[in-house]
């Protein structure tokens, strides 16, 4: 049984409680898109399994960190900006503004983008 938290609001968009615009998902991850976008793409790419925080992974995790960078690239080529590019962001923690306690990467893309992003 993969771990899942009953009030967390990303494991209920994962159990299906919660609607979301989901563009791929498989037994370990779930992508859909954000609702306050902030690039023409961007999608939240989150494993199944209920983890905090990027801090909070233990080697237990392995494949379930695995699984959601290699969705990345297959969630990039559905929503049409593999070939121009795009950044994978996990903000973890306060300083990073974090604010939902599920891991999710922003995958953002979809326009030309400035270094640094701060
Ligand atoms: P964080 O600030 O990095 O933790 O990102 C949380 C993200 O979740 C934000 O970009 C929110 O817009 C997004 N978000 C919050 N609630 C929902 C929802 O119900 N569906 C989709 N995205 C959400």
């Amino acid at each position: 049984m993969i771990h899942q938290e009953p009030d967390c609001l990303f494991c209920r968009i994962v159990r299906g409680e919660i609607p979301a615009s989901i563009v791929y998902r498989n037994d370990h991850v779930v992508a859909f898109r954000d609702i306050t976008p902030i690039t023409p793409q961007h999608v939240l790419i989150i494993p199944v399994r209920h983890i905090a925080s990027l801090s909070d992974l233990t080697p237990e995790d392995e494949a379930a960190a695995g699984q959601i960078l290699l969705a990345a690239g297959i969630v990039a080529e559905i929503i049409g900006i593999r070939e121009s590019g795009y950044r994978l962001v996990f903000n973890t923690g306060k300083d990073a503004l974090q604010s939902v306690f599920h891991i999710h990467g922003h995958l953002i893309g979809g326009n030309q983008m400035g270094w640094p992003p701060f």
